[in-house]
């Protein structure tokens, strides 16, 4: 086997390897690529920064860790308690 068809099949397994993480990751992320959509959604609508519930500005502490975060800390805790 000459030393490029030994490159060319170490690429494709390598290949195959990382798509199967890609898949693992894409299916983990589909919930949060919602909540970003729904961001840019809002982005779009001109509302950012606002709370979905209340209309108060999330504090940019919160969207530094949570860019997309679509309520204010209090409406979330409100919101995740009445689940
Ligand atoms: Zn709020």
């Amino acid at each position: 086997m000459e030393p490029s068809e030994v490159r060319d099949r170490q690429d494709e397994a390598l290949r195959l390897q990382i798509g199967e993480i890609d898949e693992a990751q894409e299916r983990r992320d589909i919930a949060e690529i919602g909540l970003v959509e729904a961001a840019l959604n809002h982005l779009d609508a001109g509302m950012c920064g606002d709370c979905l519930d209340c209309g108060a500005e999330i504090g940019l502490q919160r969207l530094l860790v949570q860019p997309a975060a679509p309520r204010c800390a209090a409406c979330q805790a409100a919101h995740e308690r009445s689940k």
